[in-house]
């Protein structure tokens, strides 16, 4: 299997069975995602504790098998750590996905890079990128409490 085929599996497998997809109890964190160009509809739940690290994160929604998978393997590796880590991440996330060849953050091991790499094929088709960082910006939103609604036509 070539690293084309392998991505293409890991997105195929996250988007026919999302991990994650339910509502978190107890969540004091939330927001809500709108990719009209798609229709890719996301709200992200996450329980902070005191020591700002993420004790759970979850999310419901529907929309193509892009949005969901990246929502779900983003899901699965933002589980348990703190919130400067998860920033740094979605920072290096974010940048890899629109110009930078690789991820460079040294929170990330090597299968969790493999898996948003798999994401990585959407970067020649910006109406693909919408769909695979719809759900990063509006973990960022949840975070920031900046705004409730993320619309991907209203980004900077
Ligand atoms: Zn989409």
């Amino acid at each position: 299997m070539n690293l084309k085929e392998l991505y293409q599996e890991i997105i195929l497998d996250h988007g026919k069975n999302p991990r994650n997809l339910r509502k978190t109890e107890n969540f004091n964190k939330e927001a809500t995602g709108y990719n009209p160009l798609c229709g890719d509809k996301v709200h992200i739940y996450l329980k902070l504790n005191e020591n700002k690290k993420v004790e759970d994160i979850s999310f419901e929604g529907s929309g193509c098998a892009i949005s969901m998978a990246s929502a779900s393997i983003m899901t699965d590796l933002i589980r348990g750590r703190n919130e400067n880590e998860v920033n740094e991440i979605v920072k290096d996330f974010l940048y890899m996905i629109k110009e930078k060849p690789e991820l460079s953050s040294k929170n990330l091991k090597d299968d969790e890079k493999t898996k948003l790499m798999c994401l990585s094929g959407v970067k020649q088709y910006p109406m693909r990128v919408k769909c695979a960082t719809l759900s990063w910006h509006t973990l960022t939103s949840a975070i920031d409490n900046s705004k409730k609604e993320v619309n991907t036509e209203k980004l900077d």
